[in-house]
């Protein structure tokens, strides 16, 4: 069995893939969280990891401590998730963290050589050509885990060679679906938090409300398949049961259904390319009856629509988007800006300038950048 660390193992991604290990047998080696001391000490007595990295540094001495009998080594910050993220005894590394941060262990993890089961799309967003050109150099797998793009990747098994006309990328359209910007100025972080379909962390929770996360996964999507942000098309199917499909140059189309559990494609992610039974419900069509698809609404979800500018202008342009939204995200939770001023402000951080090239550093000035002017815009 493959052995495996997760980074980001107490989020919603990371707890699910510590069940999908259990029950799969995949013996768990490493792991990493924020901040959240509690629920990494039990999972650590569970799995008994090699290494474990807790990010914060203030939480250092005291983790350190809660473990002191066990025989797990402690690391801590950028440098101690970057190691966890290569860690010698892994086979393979699940990258579940939330944000950017997650691009430089991904990298780390790379180079040294392990398969990257790759939730974290931020990484994509800000670094898809570094990453993707890493991993080819390398010959090691990134493997989706995001459901749409677990889908794709299912698709296109066994028609790589064959050309794709595009990429259909289902959305659920989020809790806001059918809204007009009249209606949603009075959105509150309680209600953008309550998403009809998937339970999931905060973050990608209201950026799937906003379409920010349907956006990033657009930019995912062009690094992942090496295709044109013109060939992926977004549709609104409001049962998340087809997560998302291909059509091929003979417009046959090729999609993965399932029920809307992410226990799914991270086991997919863990066995390909295997399969074996998933600690999930069964999908029964008759329980839908239909199935329905929409445009989505480019003018109510400028996040959307931003998104696609910025992969098409490529170079730092999504990194300045997602770090405009990665910081406005918080302060939408906070009550400091509206619902509807995320999109008009990710909007915004396309007239900032940076035509610098794609590199890790260049990558973190962009996101300074788009933290400054996020500081700038709302002021406190
Ligand atoms: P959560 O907010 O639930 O969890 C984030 C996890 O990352 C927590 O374990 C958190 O630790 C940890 N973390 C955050 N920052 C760091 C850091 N600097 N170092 C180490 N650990 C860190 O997020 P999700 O699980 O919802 O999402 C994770 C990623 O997966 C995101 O990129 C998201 O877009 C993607 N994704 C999620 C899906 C979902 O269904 N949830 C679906 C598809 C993609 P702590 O608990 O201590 O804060
Ligand atoms: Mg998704």
């Amino acid at each position: 069995m493959k052995k495996v660390t997760i980074l980001g193992s107490t989020g919603s991604i990371g707890t699910q893939a510590i069940t999908v290990c259990e029950t799969g047998g995949f013996p768990v080696v490493g792991l990493a969280a924020l901040r959240n001391e509690e629920l990494l000490e039990e999972q650590t007595r569970r799995c008994r990891p090699k290494m474990v990295c807790i990010f914060d540094e203030s939480r250092y001495g005291s983790f350190k401590s809660r473990v002191a009998d066990l025989d797990v080594q402690v690391v801590t910050g950028i440098d101690g998730l970057c190691a966890l993220a290569a860690l010698e005894d892994a086979d393979l590394t699940l990258n579940a963290v939330s944000g950017m941060i997650g691009l430089r262990p991904t990298l780390a993890a790379i180079e040294a050589g392990k398969d990257v089961a790759l939730a974290n799309k931020e990484t994509l967003v800000t670094g898809g050509e570094l990453v993707m050109k890493a991993a080819r150099d390398r010959g090691v797998r990134i493997l989706p885990v995001d459901s749409e793009h677990s889908a794709i990747f299912q698709s296109l098994e066994g028609y790589r060679h064959c050309r794709v006309n595009k990429i259909l990328l289902t959305a659920s359209g989020g809790p806001f679906f059918g809204k007009t910007r009249e209606e949603l100025r009075q959105v509150t972080p309680e209600t953008a938090l309550r998403h009809p379909n998937w339970s999931m962390g905060a973050k990608i929770t209201i950026d799937s409300a906003t379409l920010m996360n349907k956006g990033l996964e657009v930019i995912e999507a062009v690094h992942l398949f090496g295709v044109r942000p013109e060939q992926v098309e977004v549709v609104v199917h409001r049962e998340s049961v087809i997560h998302s499909l291909v059509e091929f140059e003979d417009y046959a189309v090729i999609g993965q259904l399932g029920v809307p559990d992410m226990k799914i494609p991270i086991q997919y992610a863990l066995t390909y390319p295997d399969r074996m039974p998933c600690p999930t419900k069964r999908l029964r069509l008759t329980d839908y009856k239909t199935l329905t698809f929409f445009d989505p609404d480019p003018d109510t979800f400028v996040c959307l629509s931003a998104a696609f500018q910025a992969i098409r202008r490529g170079g730092l342009y999504p990194t300045l988007v997602n770090c405009a939204n990665e910081a406005l995200v918080p302060l939408f939770l906070q009550g400091k800006i509206s619902f509807l001023q995320i999109g008009e402000l990710v909007q915004e951080a396309l007239s900032l300038k940076n035509d610098a090239l794609v590199t890790v550093e260049n990558i973190l000035e962009a996101e300074r950048q788009a933290r400054e002017f996020v500081r700038e815009r709302v002021s406190p």
